[in-house]
C-alpha cells in the first residue's frame, strides 16, 4: 500500500511553494505532492520555520517597524502555502475521490474541490482528460491512462508536471509511483505509459501545449488539442 515516494519537487520549487510565489496551478500539483509525501511535509515545514526566522532576524534590525514584521512574520506562519492552494484546504473533506473507466480513485484532498468541478471527461483511445476549472490560465486536468496503453511522444513547449495519483507510470528515465512528482521541461521528450496490468490517475499541468512529434501530424493535432 505505502509507496515510496522517488521523484521530488526541487528544494527550490518549494521554497517559492512556500513563500506563495508560485502560479496556483503549479502549487497545486506541489501542493497534492506534499499530501501524498510525508519527506516534503517535514521538508516545507522546515522551509517554513527557517523563513520565519530569517524574518525574525530582520524585524530585531528593524525593531521600529515592529508592526509590519509581525503582520509577515504571521503571514508566513499562518499561511505556509501558496494562497491558492491552502486557502480552501481546511474546509475541505477529508477524502476525496474520482470516477473514470468504471473504476473509482481516491485524490488528494488539495484537489477535492476543485474535482467536485470538473468537466467531463473526454475519452481517446485508452486516455481521458478531465480539465480542472482553476482561476490561472495554465491547463489543469486529471489524466487518466487505461492499462497497456503509451501516451503518444511529445515535447514540451513549457513546463509539465505529472503526479501520479494512483497506479504507474513508465517512461524513458523511470518508473513513477503514487506521490511522484515528473517535470518535464522544454527540452525533455519522451513517450510515458502504463504497464500492461494496471491503469494510472494522474494529475497534469501544463504551461504550454505540447508538440507531437511523430506520426501523422495531421492525426495527432485533436490530440494536441485534446491535451490542452
Ligand atoms: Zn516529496
Amino acid at each position: 500500500m505505502t509507496h515510496a515516494v522517488k521523484f521530488h519537487p526541487g528544494l527550490m520549487l518549494l521554497e517559492q511553494y512556500v513563500e506563495g510565489s508560485l502560479s496556483a496551478d503549479v502549487a497545486l500539483a506541489v501542493s497534492a505532492h506534499i499530501d501524498l509525501c510525508p519527506h516534503c511535509q517535514q521538508l516545507s515545514k522546515d522551509i517554513t520555520n527557517d523563513q520565519a526566522a530569517v524574518l525574525a532576524e530582520q524585524a530585531v534590525i528593524e525593531r521600529d517597524s515592529s508592526q509590519e514584521w509581525q503582520q509577515m512574520l504571521d503571514f508566513i506562519t499562518n499561511q505556509p502555502r501558496s494562497a491558492g492552494a491552502d486557502s480552501q484546504r481546511s474546509a475541505l473533506p477529508q477524502l476525496a475521490s474520482v470516477t473514470v473507466n468504471g473504476k473509482t480513485f481516491e485524490i488528494p484532498r488539495a484537489l477535492a474541490r476543485l474535482a467536485e468541478k470538473q468537466n467531463k471527461w473526454l475519452h481517446l483511445g485508452g486516455i481521458a482528460t478531465a480539465k480542472l476549472p482553476t482561476a490561472d490560465k495554465q491547463h489543469v486536468s486529471l489524466l487518466y491512462i487505461d492499462k497497456g496503453t503509451e501516451v503518444p511522444n511529445h515535447t514540451h513547449l513549457g513546463l509539465e508536471m505529472t503526479l501520479v495519483l494512483a497506479g504507474k507510470i513508465v517512461d524513458e528515465n523511470g518508473e513513477y509511483g503514487v506521490g511522484d512528482l515528473l517535470i518535464n521541461s522544454p527540452d525533455d521528450t519522451h513517450t510515458p505509459r502504463t504497464l500492461a496490468d494496471e491503469d494510472c490517475l494522474c494529475l497534469s499541468v501544463l504551461s504550454a501545449p505540447l508538440k507531437f512529434n511523430k506520426g501523422l501530424t495531421r492525426l495527432l493535432n485533436p490530440l494536441q488539442q485534446f491535451f490542452y
